[in-house]
Formats: C-alpha cells, structure tokens, sequence
C-alpha cells in the first residue's frame, strides 16, 4: 500500500542550485571551534557542498565516550556558516534540542537512527516541531524494520512538517560482515516504493564505517536513483574524537565526489531496461554477497594463523590444502562450475590466506612480500 505523505520537493529547501550530486558533509562531531571552522572553510572551498553536517549531541553505545561538545557547538556552526554560506544540519534527540537548534539559527534538523527506533521519542521531536517550517531528515532505525522507518517519517510529518527526507544509514546486524551496518538496499527501496515522494539520502559513512568503502556505497546508492548523499568530512580524520576511521578530508572527499558516475534513468526501450537492470542487480547482489563472504573467510583466516602462530604450528598443511580442493571442486562439479574455473578460484582464495598468515607469523619483522603460490 502506498502511503500519502505531503512532502516538498528537495530542491525547494536545499541545493537549489542543482549541484550534482547534492551532498552534505562534515564532521561526525564538532569538536573545537577550529576544527569545525576550517573543516567548513575546506568544504566549502570544493564548491560541491550543499550544507554542512556536524553532530553537537553524540549518542553513544557506552557511557563515558565523548557525548558531544553540546550548545557551545551551535555558535561555532552559526560562525561556520556565516563564514561559508552553508546551511547547516545537525542532529536532534529532544525536544530541548530542537528548541536550542532553531534558537541557533540551525537550517536542518535531523532524527538520528537511536531515536527512530522509539515511537516517543520520535513523537517528543514532532510536538516540538509543531507549527516550524523547518526541514527535517529521519535516519533509519538501528533494526531493519520499515514500519519505525515509516512511522517515524509520518509523526512528523503529521506535526506539519513537509520539507522531509529520508537518510538510508544502513542496519545494526549481529553478524560482523564488512560493513559497520548492512545497507539492506531492499529496506530503502521499499520505502522509495512506499513513499515514492519521498527523497532518501545515502549515508555512505555510517554504512561503512570504513572510508575505503564511500566511493563504492556512494556510487551504489546513486545507481539505486537515491537523491543525495550525506558524507563525513573532518580536516584531520586520524585524529577525530568521533568516527575516526569513517571520515575523509575534505580533499579526500572532493575526490571522491568527482568519481561518481552520475547516471540517468534510460527513457528508450523501457522494458529492455527495466529486465536487464533486474538481472544485474541480482548479480550486484551476488557478487556484494561473494566479497563480504571472501572478507568473512579471511577473518577466519587471520584467527588461524594466530592460532597457528600460538601454537608453533606451520602455516602450510599439504593434507588439508588436498582435501579441501577435492571436496570443494566436487561440489562445484555438482552445481556445473568448471573444474578449471574452481581452481583458478580456490588457489586464488588459498594463496591469499597463505599471504595473510605469513603476515602474522612474521609480525614485527619485515613485511611479506606478496607472492603467488602455485599448487600442483
Ligand atoms: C551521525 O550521523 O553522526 C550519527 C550518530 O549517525 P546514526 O544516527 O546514523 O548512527
Ligand atoms: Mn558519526
């Protein structure tokens, strides 16, 4: 069932002037008013910013991490933009921070995934937002559950907030796979399907965990046709006080930004399209599932070798090595992979993990160099 939410288009609130793609950037945190000054200044500078993020109230897993440098943090964001031009976002979690946020100047709200999840305190930021015409982005819950997703959206939306998006932060799994949150694409696309008004914000960042990886998740979600991407930027990412291996400089990220292939939805031969990209996001799927599963193994892998390592084991076990090659290109055989195929495959695999363990058999002394393996 589709549901009716009265939403304003995206380019009547923010990125008017139609950059492409829209991002917004920043700091996890604010956490000096030098940092996050300079951090504005350098995004700015890339002209390819169209507001600036930074988190002023942290919600953190354990007590005692830093929590965020609080309401001194909105006069520095009001200093960042008076300086640069960007309207400014941050993140809301009660109603006494929306009321200090709007008392700032603030230009975009933000609900973040931690409060999504909770029906209360989603329906405390919406009465605080009653009778504002301020824009307002809702994170996806932690849990991959749509219903909240959607619920959130709509309480405030009913509080008469129209100038509404949704940002795709991916979704807390117990599983540790490559990623800090498994994006569960399907999750976004059943919104977008829902709420087909609805503008979604990819959060490459918080996906990943990783910075490695917010070229890919970026790139992907504009391939999904999702209307933006929040990404965060510090001038110093080693250093952060928040989110430290997620975040890229500035530079980093104008880099990033100019990779994106930016595509358009064909118009010709519709059908055609729509059956060819079916399938390759069935393979896109497939292949995603293939490197998580690979970085999975390699986990292991590592344990192994420690383990090995521990126990002054050789890293090399001819008997094992056979044996899994016989039982897995059997298998292969069954399923109609080429016995070649799958042994190209398994001593690619093989040689890898053999290069991993000697890494952590020599730690400490030089670093090996990477070397092919041959099995006869
Ligand atoms: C953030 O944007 O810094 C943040 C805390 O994100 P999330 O709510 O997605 O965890
Ligand atoms: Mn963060």
């Amino acid at each position: 069932m589709k549901h009716n939410l009265n939403i304003q288009p995206l380019n009547s609130w923010i990125n008017k002037s139609g950059k492409e793609p829209l991002v917004i950037a920043g700091p996890c945190s604010a956490e000096t008013e030098d940092q996050l000054v300079a951090t504005a200044h350098l995004l700015a500078k890339t002209g390819k910013i169209s507001a600036l993020r930074a988190g002023i109230w942290k919600p953190r897993t354990r007590p005692g991490e830093f929590e965020g440098i609080g309401s001194i943090g909105l006069e520095w964001l009001k200093r960042a933009k008076e300086e640069t031009g960007l309207p400014t976002a941050v993140e809301v979690a009660t109603a006494k921070h929306v009321e200090e946020a709007l008392k700032a100047g603030v230009d975009i709200l933000w609900v973040g995934a931690r409060s999504t999840v909770n029906p209360f305190t989603v329906q405390e930021i919406a009465d605080a937002l009653r009778g504002v015409d301020v824009p307002v982005m809702v994170k996806n819950p932690v849990n991959p559950d749509l219903s909240l997703w959607v619920g959130a959206l709509e309480r405030i939306n009913n509080a008469g907030i129209t100038k509404l998006a949704a940002i795709h932060r991916g979704f807390s799994s117990y599983e540790k796979s490559a990623f800090r949150n498994e994006p569960m694409w399907d999750i976004a696309i059943a919104l977008k399907t829902l709420v087909p008004n609805l503008p979604i914000i990819n959060d490459p960042s918080h996906i990943t965990g990783n910075r490695d990886l917010i070229g890919y998740i970026s790139q992907k979600a504009l391939d999904l046709d999702m209307q933006g991407l929040m990404i965060e930027s510090h001038i110093d990412p080693t250093v952060a006080w928040t989110d430290a291996a997620q975040q890229v400089t500035p530079a980093a990220l104008s880099e990033i930004i100019d990779h994106l292939a930016l595509r358009k939805p064909e118009v010709k031969g519709a059908e055609l399209n729509d059956k060819l990209a079916e399938l390759r996001n069935q393979i896109d799927k497939i292949d995603d599932l293939v490197i998580q599963k690979m970085a999975e193994r390699m986990k292991i892998v590592e344990k192994i070798g420690n383990y090995k390592k521990d126990n002054n084991i050789t890293i090399l076990q001819v008997n094992r090595w056979d044996e899994i090659l016989q039982k897995r290109t059997n298998y292969a055989k069954a399923l109609k992979l080429s016995t070649e195929f799958t042994e190209k495959l398994l001593e690619l695999m093989h040689s890898e993990s053999i290069r991993k363990q000697t890494e952590i058999m020599n730690e400490g002394q030089e670093s090996a160099p990477a070397e092919k393996l041959t099995h006869a």
